[in-house]
């Protein structure tokens, strides 16, 4: 329905100029507002940094009652709800840090008609108490802020997430309207139906980040090239860097630390304690790198953040995309970077090979992973793969590594059957089994000791691939790998053959390689405009 809603579009733009101070509406506010104050269902996809809030905060305030929103994050309800007190909206929470006696003052608040926004973390709709509470009150709206939360398979899975669907059998006059940053077509299917919000309008908005520059560049010496990256381009900035494991977390933390950058950890194995406070200070102060595994982040709102970097492969292009996604808040030009190697795939795949499941979810693993790979030894713009992952169209960038330093492709039919002879070879002697560094070491004829006990030096392969250098050839199984046409297995990485690996030794398939840069790409001449 259309209302001749100037009424309720002027209502929503009053509260955004004189409640939140802002001018006008970001793309896409206006229409998911007016849909959500005239009482329809929304299901809201917006890139992080895109304005999420406002679309259910303006409602709650223009619509009579209080705005129930469902949020996982403790620490960004209590931000949020800081942030709307500062600005007069009566805000409030529940959830397990308060006592009884902050509770209570909570529940009368909005038994009075004294709220306009109430922010429970999703246990809390389970306690019949508050079912109770909320049945004695007026809500305007039920918000779901990371919605994403509800799709099993995702990385950010809450069990409580799956009783939300009973707000609709509860409550089926109150609008509700879901929000999530995570968005290819399978997960909107799946909150939608989870969510029991089949009839929800669907707001899907540009995913593209412009002042986001992508670069994707092979690992040599992570600790270095992150180092030089941060000096260079990014002296006194603000920034996240993900690693994998808190033991590297630990690591690089203390490296930057030593090479003089204020860095802090961040992980699941520091107490709670810590990890506020270290989080707290990212937040307040200036300047501080926080290096984390992706258990940071989600909610995390600062608008400087001026670069994300990965020193390991993210599992799937979404949690790359999220992860990014707290760079450059603010518009201003920002910087994800990222260093993969072989070990990183070597590493992933063996994750994906002993992780629980059925078949079918490490099948699932397996292309979410493949995505990855592809986007990483893509030669073309890195933002137009991105986002053709998440069903947008685009033209090639010029600003991010292969648009502004083109990378080159390669005949890499003869390197890769000079490899892959050489595993065939290697796979002859059962018992032993040999990872990349070995298989190199053949092929570059080194007689290291390790080759001179297997008598390797004495095969027809040894030798013959001195016309590339160790870190190219490095870059070649990297890459086999990426393209399915080299396998690996078991604890050691050990390399073996796949179907089409056949298809390359018997000359009935040609292999394109990208070029190992001699350099990281050059920073955009537009930075800091
Ligand atoms: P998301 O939840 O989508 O990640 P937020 O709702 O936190 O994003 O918004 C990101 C930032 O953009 C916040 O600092 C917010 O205040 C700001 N913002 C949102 N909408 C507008 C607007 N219409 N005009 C100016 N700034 C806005
Ligand atoms: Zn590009």
């Amino acid at each position: 329905t259309s209302p001749d809603n100037g009424l309720e579009a002027s209502d929503a733009l009053r509260v955004l100029n004189r409640v939140f101070g802002y001018k006008s509406f970001r793309e896409g506010q206006q229409e998911i507002i007016d849909h959500v104050v005239a009482g329809h269902d929304a299901l809201v996809l917006m890139p992080t940094g895109g304005g999420k809030s406002l679309c259910y905060q303006i409602p709650a305030l223009v619509r009579e009652g209080v705005g129930v929103v469902v949020s996982p994050l403790i620490a960004l309800m209590q931000d949020q709800v800081h942030a709307l007190t500062a600005l007069g909206v009566r805000a409030g929470f529940l959830n397990s840090t308060q006592d009884h006696d902050e509770r209570r003052l909570v529940e009368s608040a909005f038994l009075a008609g004294e709220l306009d926004l109430l922010y429970l973390a999703p246990e809390r709709l389970r306690v019949d108490s508050t079912l109770r509470l909320l049945d004695k009150g007026t809500i305007s709206l039920f918000a779901i802020d990371e919605a994403h939360c509800v799709a099993q398979w995702g990385h950010d899975f809450r069990p409580d997430y799956l009783a939300l669907s009973m707000l609709h059998e509860r409550w089926p006059a109150v609008p509700r309207i879901a929000l999530t940053a995570t968005a290819t077509e399978a997960t909107h299917g799946e909150i939608a139906s989870r969510l029991n919000l089949r009839e929800a309008r669907h707001f899907v908005a540009s995913f593209d980040r412009p002042n986001i520059q992508y670069r994707i560049a092979p690992k040599n010496e992570p600790r270095r090239q992150l180092l030089k990256l941060l000096r260079t381009e990014h002296p006194g900035d603000a920034g996240i860097v993900y690693c994998l494991s808190r033991a590297s977390v630990d690591k690089t933390a203390e490296f930057l630390v030593e090479s003089g950058i204020p860095a802090l950890p961040y992980h699941a194995g520091l107490d709670a304690r810590t990890r506020a406070a270290n989080q707290a200070r990212f937040l307040r102060e200036d300047g501080i790198v926080m290096v984390a595994t992706i258990a940071f982040g989600m909610g995390i709102d600062k608008p400087d953040v001026r670069f994300v970097a990965h020193l390991d492969l993210p599992k799937s292009i979404e949690g790359y995309y999220q992860e990014t996604g707290r760079a450059g808040r603010d518009g201003l030009p920002s910087t994800a970077w990222l260093a993969y190697g072989l070990q990183d795939v070597v590493q992933q795949r063996k994750m994906i090979d002993t992780s629980e499941g059925d078949d079918a979810h490490r099948r699932r693993l397996g292309a979410h992973l493949d995505a990855m790979l592809a986007l990483c030894e893509t030669v073309e713009c890195r933002r137009v793969g991105l986002l053709a992952y998440f069903g947008q169209k685009s033209t090639a960038c010029g600003n991010c590594d292969t648009c502004l330093t083109p990378a080159e492709s390669w005949d890499g039919t003869i390197a890769a059957q000079k490899l892959l002879s050489t595993v065939v070879r290697l796979a002859r002697e059962r018992r032993q089994k040999f990872g990349a560094g070995q298989i190199i070491d053949i092929l570059l004829g080194k007689k290291t000791p390790k080759v001179a006990q297997f008598d390797h030096h004495s095969l027809s392969v040894f030798g013959v691939g001195t016309e590339l250098s160790e870190l190219e050839w490095r870059g070649v199984v990297r890459q086999l790998l990426a393209q399915g046409l080299l396998g690996v297995e078991g604890d050691y990485g050990t390399l073996v053959l796949t179907e089409a690996s056949a298809e390359v030794l018997s000359r009935r398939r040609e292999v394109s390689l990208r070029r190992e840069p001699e350099r990281p790409a050059r920073a955009a001449k537009t930075r800091r405009a």
